[in-house]
């Protein structure tokens, strides 16, 4: 059994340097504005819209409020598409905006919605469809957006995962009527908690900058039942100095999953994932999928024999949101309805992967998966 400090995590922080953040957390306290659209803030806003290549950004005090905030700004009612292989916030979303969440079924091949699913699912109460970009794979975004125009559908992404990913040199957070993003501190890149939203017009980026400040237009004016997420100037430094050193984070991470690649390839029974012809991959996850026939081990057995010897992945994503009791009894919920959700929700498993793996840690991950 390895010891602690032996332990190899399945993720771990980007952290700024201390003496950088400390010369900018100065700044903080000498001008005493440390929220409320202060300058950090301002300036991380400016700095993210463009190394992301998008027209218009607001920053959020995590990934969950920028999705609640959409569905609101977008007046979004009754029933909306969705998928089941995510991370539960993207369905808590729509609850906390009453709404019914349809689950459709996933494409095994991207783990994104599967758009050939979606029409069958619409019903005269559907009112938009929220898709993931699950591991920052993008999903197929020009066959969503047919059907959205064919039905009158808005489009919701939660881009947790999409972090500057783009397809042909296009970010893919452009994709659809609005994208949110997580910057917690397990993401690629982060604020230590954040988040953001994309939006395509000055005048959205205005109401959602109302809305994350209770719907304040201004000193007597409140204009919707808006929510607080706001980023402070804290986290908004603290982000700045991150941005300069995320190219290289992403850099450590595609070497990390060149080497799993390479040394998984010939293993039977696991499945790894290549990069997508023309898509900018930011390598925020390294899934592989295990099938327990050809390996001899299940996925469960290979997990929990990995963490004798001290090393963490994680079964990103089981169980599936719709099995969560809050979902449970809906109608879309049936594995009938969601096979291949249902198969990969069983194989799957995270490798550790971020920046500050070694060759070390690596050669004892990929030992433990040859065993
Ligand atoms: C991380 C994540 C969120 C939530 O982000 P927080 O910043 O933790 O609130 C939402 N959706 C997906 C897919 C995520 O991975």
């Amino acid at each position: 059994m390895a010891n602690d400090n032996n332990k190899i995590t399945v993720t771990s922080p980007l952290l700024p340097d201390l003496d950088e953040f400390n010369a900018l957390l100065k700044e903080i306290w000498d001008s005493k504005w440390i929220t409320n659209n202060g300058q950090f803030h301002q300036r991380l806003e400016k700095e993210l819209a463009e190394y992301l290549k998008v027209p218009y950004l607001s920053l959020f005090t995590n990934g969950t409020l920028p999705l609640i905030t959409a569905l609101q700004a977008l007046r979004i009612t009754g029933e909306v598409i969705t998928t089941p292989y995510s991370f539960v916030a993207t369905t808590h979303s729509l609850w906390w905006n009453g709404i019914k969440p349809v689950f459709v079924d996933i494409d095994p091949d991207t783990f994104n919605l599967d758009p050939a699913k979606i029409e069958a699912a619409i019903t005269p109460k559907t009112t938009a469809i929220m898709p993931v970009h699950c591991y920052g794979r993008p999903c197929d975004i020009n066959a969503i957006q047919e059907i959205a125009d064919k039905y009158g559908l808005k489009v919701i992404y939660d881009a947790a995962h999409a972090f500057g990913v783009e397809i042909n040199g296009e970010s893919v957070l452009t994709a659809g009527d609005l994208s949110t993003l997580s910057f917690h501190a397990t993401k690629v890149y982060n604020t230590v908690e954040g988040g953001a939203m994309v939006m395509h017009d000055a005048k959205t980026k205005e109401r959602i900058d109302q809305l994350k400040n209770f719907g304040y237009v201004d000193e007597t004016t409140v204009m919707a039942p808006g929510i607080n997420s706001k980023m402070d100037e804290i986290r908004a430094a603290y982000g700045i100095l991150n941005l300069r050193q995320v190219d290289k984070a992403i850099e450590a991470r595609k070497k990390v999953a060149e080497r799993y690649r390479e040394a998984l390839a010939d293993i039977e029974g696991i499945k790894v994932f290549d990069d997508i012809q023309g898509v900018r991959n930011n390598y925020s996850y390294f899934p592989i999928l295990v099938n327990a026939e050809k390996y001899g081990r299940s996925r469960n057995e290979l997990y929990f024999d990995m963490q004798k010897e001290g090393v963490f992945g994680r079964r990103y994503f089981y169980p599936l949101i719709s099995d969560f009791s809050t979902y449970k009894g809906l109608a879309s919920s049936t594995k009938e309805n969601l096979p291949n959700a249902y198969r990969i929700t069983e194989s799957v498993l995270c490798l550790p992967m971020h920046h500050a793996l070694t060759e070390k840690d690596l050669e004892r991950i990929i030992s433990t998966i040859r065993k």
